[in-house]
């Protein structure tokens, strides 16, 4: 049984004195969950005070982006070291967003995810298609593309201890969700290709999330297909009410 894993990415959203406004109203709603991996993902600058409020609770920190380097003259960026020593045990790499306004490579992601990993954190790699390539019929091309080259020279130890979130880019803050069915065929997809790429044990453990508009109305429906184990969730994770009940599908 895979566990369920509920992640909120805030974005570039809430200063701190906000973010820590949600975070406590969170903390609340969600305090008598204990079967589902709750994660949230507030902007870099919040990180330290979320990572605070949450010591000791049952919500986990993640960041929205890492580099690969330690340390050095890489202006604007933050290391995997920087992001552990906030409290970060989880981080998102090569979101849409990143890769598509930020020219983020697979080659990066790639590097970025290796880089986690040694540092002990949880990547959440993002994989998903564009509408023009799903109306093209290659979703499953580019999605195999993102799988294959953002895990490369990765053993099967590393790989187990991931993250993959399946978000189609046409449901990404649009209102317009896949359908279960629709979703349920790619993550079908990624873990057939974890079994190629890998084994049976790696394609039955690794976790993977859907994204794209998920709402407290869609998320039970979403769940209840047997490959998708939990959701990546951008605008309604910034509503702490809206996001407990995605993290409460089941009650
Ligand atoms: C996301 O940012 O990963 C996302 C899925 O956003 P939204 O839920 O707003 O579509």
């Amino acid at each position: 049984m895979r566990r369920p894993i509920i992640a909120g990415n805030w974005k570039m959203n809430e200063t701190i004195d906000q973010s820590l406004d949600l975070v406590t109203k969170l903390k609340s709603e969600v305090a008598e969950v204990n079967d589902v991996d709750i994660v949230v993902c507030p902007p870099f600058t919040s990180l330290f005070a979320v990572g605070k409020a949450i010591r000791g609770a049952n919500i986990f920190l993640g960041a929205q982006d890492i580099y690969w380097e330690e340390k050095g003259a890489y202006t604007g960026e933050v290391s995997p070291g920087m992001l552990t020593n906030v409290g970060c045990q989880y981080v998102i790499i090569g979101h849409s967003e990143r890769r598509h306004l930020f020219g983020e490579a697979n080659q990066s992601v790639n590097r970025k995810v290796k880089a986690a990993l040694k540092f002990d954190l949880t990547p959440i790699m993002c994989v998903g298609e564009r509408l023009e390539e799903r109306e093209r019929g290659v979703t499953e091309g580019v999605v195999r593309e993102h799988i294959t080259r953002g895990l490369e020279g990765l053993s099967r130890e590393e790989v187990l201890k991931m993250v993959i979130a399946y978000e189609p880019v046409w449901a990404i803050g649009t209102g317009k969700t896949a359908t279960p069915d629709q979703a349920q065929e790619v993550h079908s997809f990624i873990r057939g290709l974890l079994r190629e790429l890998y084994d049976e044990v790696i394609a039955s453990k690794v976790r993977i999330q859907y994204g794209g508009s998920v709402k407290p109305e869609n998320i039970f429906d979403l769940m209840r297909e047997k490959d998708i184990d939990g959701a990546l969730v951008g605008g309604a994770s910034l509503d702490a009410k809206s996001f407990a009940q995605i993290v409460k599908y089941e009650r």
